[in-house]
């Protein structure tokens, strides 16, 4: 039922992020289907499917290559600190990462007075830093890069290690100056455009990402696969930059809406009303706001499936990428029970996307969807009706994943088993204990380890509990 060619937006959007796999390691946009497929009940279902994300198989992929780079730390200045340095050094590189860090901020400020020994302790922080990132990653290695790029503001590998630990923690200093400053610095890496694309099109600026992706092109040197995988991406996003041209915009507090044909002022102002409304009331329950406006595309209906590649069945999808949300006009105007319901349906994936950052892969499929029907407190009647179907409980572990290849039959159950397990978590739990399994999942922690540190319970308990939940709940269905 996903089977559908998504590549028109889905692809070209997953594959602008996909980018920074050079950096970092692979970042797959999660999965998503929002309501159950038509199957299930399609007279009364209006089906709100969310296309998958995932880049198809022919997808180009460039080598996963993290480049943390140490500076050779050999020439020591021939100063009178040279053995204070010498021992700092030595530290670092025998694993004292704590003696090092506070003899290095022990170091009295005249010392730094000598631009080769600031020069030095600047590659003493960098290489801290990377000592740092291996043990605790890119949260406890930013402050001694930033330390270091303030003693050496033109060193470019100490920039691009900080452009790293920024992009990782999606700190806001990586912004467009910084990252201009570090084109002028490091004018032939690609990664800066590409991160400066990446900026841009968060902003809506789809002409200056191109333009930037255009430049990472040129910077990307022989290696075909990463070539052909940005020239596709290029090429995807000036397409997709070129589809956004024809569209209106307005902007609220905390969305823009973009609309194509028909501008009509009650449309507006009812969807920004039903996001801001989602926007205060599940982002005070999850305890997390998006750190940046929200993007809604309405698409004729017409245009819808053209446009987003979506299923048939759709009512919307949120792109994980551009982290943009898409729907159709289809009941925009005249159903509004059903507008809320997609609207914040998608908004939640858009917060939990946001919460998670750059790992929001790490979220399995069957809690991302899970949360969406929760949080969005919709009343799945659907539900209900296929409880009492013959509906087998299937292990979460087979869930987390794409659901991309399920059957119609195969992802109504997974919505029902999702919605099930979210809401035990909720219940049995806590917002405040599911957040925290989510913080986990974004600090990289393996989902069974997650569950067992956060819930006190194995991964393989809590599905023993669902499944006995489930058949009681069948049995008195
Ligand atoms: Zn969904």
């Amino acid at each position: 039922m996903y089977r559908r060619n998504i590549s028109n937006l889905l692809y070209p959007i997953a594959a602008v992020l996909a980018l920074f796999i050079v950096y970092e390691a692979v970042v797959k946009p999660t999965p998503h289907q929002t309501q159950l497929p038509s199957s299930v009940n399609q007279s009364a279902v209006k089906n709100n499917a969310q296309a998958p994300g995932e880049p198809p198989s022919d997808d180009p992929q460039p080598a996963p290559e993290k480049q943390m780079r140490m500076i050779d730390a050999g020439g020591i200045p021939d100063t009178k600190y040279h053995d204070t340095l010498e021992a700092i050094r030595d530290d670092i590189e025998k694993g004292n990462l704590k003696t090092a860090e506070s003899q290095l901020t022990d170091l009295p400020p005249h010392v730094q007075a000598d631009a080769l020994t600031r020069s030095y302790s600047a590659v003493l922080w960098n290489n801290l830093g990377i000592e740092q990132e291996k043990l605790e990653g890119t949260k406890a290695s930013v402050k001694a890069f930033k330390k270091a790029s303030s003693l050496d503001p033109k060193n470019p590998v100490i920039l691009l290690n900080l452009a790293h630990a920024y992009w990782e923690q999606r700190d806001p200093a990586m912004n467009q100056d910084f990252l201009e400053r570090l084109i002028e610095v490091a004018p032939q890496e690609p990664f800066p455009h590409m991160a400066l694309a990446d900026w841009f099109q968060e902003r809506g600026r789809l002409s200056e990402a191109g333009r930037h992706l255009d430049q990472a092109v040129e910077r990307a040197g022989t290696d075909p696969s990463l070539q052909s995988y940005l020239r596709t991406v290029t090429s995807k996003v000036h397409q997709t930059d070129q589809m956004d041209r024809r569209l209106a915009s307005r902007e609220g507090a905390h969305f823009s809406v973009k609309y194509d044909g028909d501008k009509d002022v009650d449309s507006w102002t009812t969807v920004l009303d039903i996001l801001e409304e989602a926007y205060r009331e599940i982002g005070q329950n999850f305890g997390h706001f998006p750190s940046k406006t929200v993007v809604v595309v309405l698409h004729p209906n017409a245009a819808f499936q053209a446009d987003t590649g979506s299923p048939a069945w759709a009512d919307g999808l949120f792109d994980p990428v551009l982290g943009r949300i898409h729907l159709p006009t289809q009941g925009a105007l005249t159903d509004r029970a059903w507008l809320k319901r997609v609207l914040r349906h998608e908004f939640v994936h858009a917060l939990v996307h946001d919460y998670q950052g750059i790992n929001h892969n790490a979220l399995p499929t069957w809690l991302n969807e899970g949360l969406a029907m929760q949080l969005s407190s919709d009343h799945w009647t659907e539900v209900d009706d296929l409880r009492r179907a013959n509906v087998t409980f299937v292990p979460l572990t087979t869930l987390e994943g794409s659901w991309s290849d399920l059957s119609a039959e195969a992802a109504s159950a997974a919505y029902l088993e999702a919605n099930s397990a979210a809401r035990y978590l909720l219940t049995r739990y806590g917002m405040h204990e599911v957040v925290q399994l989510l913080g986990r999942l974004k600090n990289r922690q393996p989902l069974a380890a997650a569950i067992q540190d956060e819930l006190s319970v194995s991964y393989d308990q809590l599905q023993s509990r669902l499944m006995a939940q489930w058949q009681e709940a069948r049995s008195k269905g």
